[in-house]
């Protein structure tokens, strides 16, 4: 096995449960390479059937090929994220786009934000109700407006006002999500497991640009007009050339108030902590409030790393070595990567 091979299979397996932060780990060059994450939670194996496990792999992969095919042709960082959030908020499994969780009204309110690490723009959307694919409307506000971030009727607004593809509502709605939001309203509790599946991507071009995205429903039965962390820049979304790129997810609330994505970017930049050193620290402060979650995070070398504090995550990269994905955490078991 590689070198580079054996530090990815490290990177894949790494989990951060508690304040011990593993060895930084050794570099993995790579001319380029994508990092996704489909959202972290209480995924655990006996909750997943094998076809079920195999669908959300799949998943993950046509992900991250889309995003490749853009890299691997000298693409930019930033088409590569859009790419590679695209097909997973069209995918239902996902908690982003069509899949997204309901609110306590029964709803949908969608967010979304992109960055690219080249010149630190960046655009976001906050509680969009009838735009499809929300991560092209966080790229229309960063290119095509003199804002960084819409909300509300006025976000849905200007995505139809862009030529962006609207839908009804219910577009969002699957069974899955219904069963689980009644389930929470029945029990008027926070259902970690339901949460998990936002989505989020970031990358490394061949010209060392970095850029980060995340798209996400939100938390089941959210409270209407709650906004996450999702489409806050520094809280979930980070990108900055030079230094790395970042995406979240987990209970947004606690992210916010770490400003999570930010927080890595700057513990690498001013302390030169390793991406899994930064992480690690900035992820056990959201444990310390009492929050839970991931991050994925890849630096100006390429080098990458996944952090969670919760059971599981849904995530993968690919690079020119190939494409790894991963659901469950070392609790389960520290080698499933599906190749
Ligand atoms: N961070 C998202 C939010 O709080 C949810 C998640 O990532 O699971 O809206």
């Amino acid at each position: 096995m590689s070198q580079i091979m054996r530090a990815v299979m490290c990177c894949l397996a790494i989990v951060a449960c508690s304040s011990s932060v593993p060895p930084a780990e050794p570099p993995a060059r790579s001319d380029w390479r994508l990092v996704i994450h489909g959202g972290a939670g209480v995924i655990l194996r006996a909750d997943l059937s094998a076809e079920e496990e195999v669908q959300y792999h799949a998943a993950l992969r046509r992900a991250l090929q889309a995003g490749g095919d853009i890299l691997a042709s000298g693409g930019s960082a930033l088409d590569a994220v859009q790419a590679a959030v695209l097909p997973m908020e069209d995918d239902p499994r996902f908690n982003a786009g069509h899949g997204a969780v309901f609110t306590a009204d029964l709803g949908h309110e969608l967010d979304a934000s992109i960055m690219d690490g080249r010149g630190r723009d960046a655009g976001a959307v906050a509680g969009l109700t009838r735009v499809r694919n929300p991560i092209l409307a966080a790229r229309a506000v960063m290119e095509q407006s003199e804002h960084v971030m819409f909300a509300g009727s006025g976000a849905d607004r200007f995505a139809e006002s862009v030529g962006l593809d609207m839908v009804d509502n219910d577009y969002f709605s699957t069974d899955r999500r219904r069963a689980s939001v009644q389930g929470v309203l029945d029990r008027r509790e926070r259902s970690s497991a339901e949460k998990a599946g936002t989505v989020g991507a970031v990358a490394i071009d061949r010209d060392g640009n970095l850029a980060a995205a995340t798209s996400t429903g939100g938390m089941t039965a959210k409270a209407a007009g709650r906004i996450g962390d999702a489409p806050l820049i520094g809280a979930a979304t980070y990108a900055q050339n030079g230094i790395c790129a970042v995406s979240s997810t987990g209970h947004g609330e606690y992210f916010i108030r770490v400003g999570v994505a930010r927080a890595i970017c700057a513990r690498r930049e001013l302390k030169g902590e390793s991406l899994q050193v930064a992480a690690t620290r900035v992820l056990d402060d959201v444990a310390d409030l009492g929050g839970d979650g991931g991050v994925i995070a890849i630096d100006e070398t390429g080098r990458y790393a996944f952090v969670f504090n919760s059971p599981g995550m849904y995530r993968g990269k690919i690079d020119q070595d190939g494409v790894e994905t991963a659901i469950f955490g070392p609790n389960n078991s520290a080698t499933e990567i599906a190749q």
